[in-house]
């Protein structure tokens, strides 16, 4: 079979996943491919953004970034007159903001914005910022082309998601996440419980192991904790786990084999992130899909962990892999082999709306994507979507751009940003 009636295949069988399938895993192909670097290759060449929708110059004036408190925005300006705004990575901001300034910001005024995916590239070896790829680079590039691609929307009249690829989600399915650890099974069930009763999600994600390798507390938790959360919630609740990095190879796939006896979607992290020939052992020894690459930074690197079968749930940050253009080349690398992508998300400021705009555009997007509370720091008006989950489902935004208005009030109370 040629590679384009592969991936066209692929890519026929993916779309729809997240609205028809009840269990995400069962997307899968039955075996695994064979590694294809010049498939993948191919698809990283393929462009993301929509040059074409924009027919005239929209050069970069200036790019402003603004703070109040511990709240960062990032304002761009064309010569013309037209504005995108972004709300930052504020936790990472607040340690990173002169990358922003003195190695990200200056590249783009005086050039054309429609050339962004051709600048984002230059940008990483601009002032060799590739020696910083790291969160410390990509989350003040993502923070910039968020702005960048408000403007262009606004410009367009198209949505964020419109701009990066065709509309496949214009409602986004969610699971309820927790996130604590060091407390017994029995009270992350109480905890459970009482935040479906405010989400209605159909799927859960909980943390188990200790860690990035560290022990475990309470003792032996995680074992008693996997088959618990199946027998509380039922045969249909779709229940994935998250290790944070906590195991070596051996007690990886022990867990794992557990989960696997209780029908987990997916398990997360099993090995530190950057062990990377660990975590495709890990993926050899066991059925249930691997999920990671929330820490990633590296295109390069996803290449290979797609490749080789190591993560069958893609799951790049908009915010630490650098912008939507290319999580969007991470999704389709899984796309054209058969594998989903669920974002991880940064939680604040508006990630979750930035992840909606992504997931939005992505044909083989997992069927329920984290989604976390509001933030009630920042006050703005959305038109087309309360931003709340009802009855476990999000609607996204319909745009122009963003599709959410910050309070200019609220802006005026920001500063720039000076080195
Ligand atoms: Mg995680």
């Amino acid at each position: 079979m040629t590679t384009n009636r592969r991936a066209f295949l692929t890519s026929a069988a993916l779309s729809g996943v997240a609205a028809t399938l009840p269990f995400s895993s069962k997307a899968f192909p039955a075996s695994d491919p064979t590694p294809d670097y010049d498939l993948l290759d191919k698809t990283i060449r393929q462009p993301v953004f929509k040059k074409e929708l924009f027919k005239t110059p929209v050069i970069i004036d200036t790019v402003e970034l603004l703070r109040f408190k511990d709240t960062f925005l990032c304002r761009v300006r064309s010569k013309d007159g037209a504005e995108g705004i972004s709300v930052g990575a504020s936790q990472q901001l607040k340690s990173l903001y002169p990358i922003f300034v003195n190695r990200v910001s200056p590249f783009f005024i005086g050039k054309d914005a429609r050339d962004l995916e051709a600048l984002l590239e230059e940008l990483y070896v601009y002032a060799s910022n590739y020696k910083l790829q790291s969160l410390a680079l990509w989350v003040p590039v993502a923070t910039l082309e968020f702005a960048i691609l408000d403007m262009m929307g606004r410009i367009s009249g198209k949505s964020i998601g419109e701009l990066i690829g065709d509309i496949h989600h214009k409602e986004i399915a969610v699971y309820q996440a927790n996130s604590e650890r060091g407390i017994t099974p029995e009270e992350t069930i109480r905890q459970l419980k009482e935040q479906l009763s405010l989400s209605h999600a159909k799927a859960i994600k909980f943390k188990v192991g200790g860690r990035m390798s560290h022990p475990e507390y309470p003792d032996k938790r995680s074992e008693l904790l996997i088959p618990l959360v199946r027998k509380t919630f039922g045969d249909r609740m779709v229940i994935s786990a998250d290790s944070n990095g906590s195991y070596d190879v051996a007690e990886a796939i022990r867990i794992g084999k557990i989960m696997q006896e209780y029908n987990y979607d997916f398990y997360e992290e099993p090995v530190p992130f950057d062990w990377y020939e660990e975590t495709m052992l890990v993926a050899k020894a066991l059925k249930i899909p691997i999920a990671g690459g929330e820490q990633e930074p590296s295109l390069h690197n996803f290449r290979w962990l797609i490749a080789n079968n190591s993560l069958k749930v893609l799951q790049p940050d908009t915010f630490y892999f650098g912008g939507m253009v290319r999580s969007m080349k991470v999704a389709r690398m899984a796309q054209v082999t058969g594998k989903l992508c669920t974002p991880h998300i940064t939680g604040d400021g508006f990630g979750y709306v930035y992840m909606m705009h992504f997931i939005s555009a992505v044909p083989n997007a997992g069927a329920y994507h984290e989604f976390k509370a509001l933030s009630k720091e920042l006050p703005f008006q959305c038109k087309t979507s309360s931003l709340v989950s009802e009855n476990g489902v999000v609607k996204v935004p319909s745009g122009p751009g963003l599709g959410v208005d910050i309070d200019p009030d609220y802006i005026k109370k920001h500063i720039v940003v000076k080195a």
